[in-house]
């Protein structure tokens, strides 16, 4: 299985479904990142932007080894400027074509942060573009399977989530190494602490699906019955429920 996870930031997709990720490459899957801006304006004064722009890509190249992903791509978008235009949705629909994913993670598509927003539609204009036999791209159409929207404590507006990943101990460590490489995972740049925050939240989710530890996402049921994420619990919405 191939699973392709789509944010606007370096450390975005990392972060909210990061763990699920290093669960995936330890059941040999293949799994790929991309971020449509390196998320360079997250930092603290004017004058420190292009440097840490640069250490944003390079804390996600190395974040990128840890968790053991297949490619780690990043379009040079200026932070806080990603387009919503079909020129970006053809560009992301080539890639999709070119890597065939079965699954592709992504942002809630009610997101109020622009860039998050503005990649959530990009990526459901660009799987619907993918496969269009009559849209000519570099590579031949392609159809994904199902899309998942991520648990992301920016964007929690109407999010209630509906998929509920296990992830064991050993998938955590990995994936808690692997944020740990960006200093804004450990509380440096804004002082709100994600690794510690994204760590946590695997308990509050698994609790309410009864497992140990979770990732929770939303994706539209109706799209597609195959139960793609191999232990997921697609229908539990509340304990009452299972
Ligand atoms: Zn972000």
């Amino acid at each position: 299985m191939k699973i392709l996870a789509i944010g606007a930031h370096i450390c975005d997709m990392e972060f909210t479904c990061g763990a699920v990720l290093a669960k995936h490459v330890r059941l040999g899957d293949e799994v790929y990142l991309l971020s449509t801006t390196a998320g360079e304006m997250g930092c603290n004064s004017v004058e420190a932007v292009q440097a840490y722009k640069q250490q944003k890509i390079d804390e996600g190249q190395r974040c990128a080894q840890k968790l053991g992903v297949k490619e780690s791509l990043w379009l040079d978008y200026p932070d806080t400027e990603y387009p919503c235009t079909r020129e970006a949705q053809m560009e992301l629909c080539d890639i999709i074509r070119r890597i065939k994913p079965d699954i592709v993670i992504t942002h809630w598509n009610k997101a109020r942060h622009r860039d998050h927003y503005n990649t959530a539609v990009n990526v459901e204009k660009a799987l619907w573009l993918a496969v269009i036999p009559t849209i000519k791209t570099n590579y031949p159409p392609h159809g994904v399977k199902r899309l998942f929207y991520t648990d992301n404590w920016e964007d929690p507006k109407d999010f209630v989530p509906n998929v509920f990943v296990s992830v064991e101990e050993e998938d955590i460590e990995r994936w808690q190494s692997a944020i740990n490489e960006f200093a804004v995972g450990r509380g440096e740049i804004s002082g709100f602490h994600f690794t510690e925050y994204y760590k946590h939240l695997t308990y509050v989710r698994g609790m309410v699906a009864k497992y140990n530890n979770a990732q929770a996402f939303y994706s539209d049921m109706t799209i597609c019955t195959e139960k793609l994420f191999s232990d997921c619990n697609p229908t539990c919405n509340s304990i009452s429920e299972k």
